[in-house]
């Protein structure tokens, strides 16, 4: 049983900030930034490639309403939206969820692409293209 589901099922403390049939919302214990929240499908599916698409649907418009409410609360200038799929991307709580992430100026939080841009020849990227196209079939 994951944390996720431990507070689902109210054996663990958290702080809800929304709940309906399907989906619950609560404050990351660890605050990246202040008001940063977890939106999380109630059943436990372990990431993009699981969850039915359906419920991503739900789960996403919950995270449209709560963006501008979490945006609003704090006077937020931005926010990030982040999903974690798999232990090289950064998960650590294998039940499919999204971090919503409150942006501040000058906040600390380092969430930047580093600008690779011009170290590819048009070859590579037309096969890396087609490689994505062809798995589309
Ligand atoms: P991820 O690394 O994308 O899988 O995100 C998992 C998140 O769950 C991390 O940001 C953790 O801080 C958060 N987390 C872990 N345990 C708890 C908990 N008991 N209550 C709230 N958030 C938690």
């Amino acid at each position: 049983m994951t944390v996720f589901e431990m507070i689902i099922a109210r054996k663990i403390p958290s702080h809800i900030v929304y709940e309906d049939d399907l989906i619950i919302a609560f404050l990351d214990i660890s605050q990246a930034t202040k008001g940063h929240t977890l939106v999380v499908p109630k059943k436990p599916y372990e990431n993009i490639f699981d969850i039915p698409e359906d419920l991503l649907k739900h789960l996403i418009g919950v995270v449209k309403k709560l963006s501008p409410a979490i945006k609003n609360a704090f006077n937020a200038t931005g926010i990030n939206i982040v999903n974690n799929n798999g232990k090289d991307a950064g998960q650590t709580v294998f039940h499919y969820h999204f971090h919503i992430v409150p942006r501040y100026e000058n906040d600390n939080f380092n969430i930047i692409f580093s600008n690779n841009a011009n170290t590819l020849n048009e070859e590579e990227y037309k096969k890396r293209a087609t490689l994505i196209k062809a798995a589309l079939l």
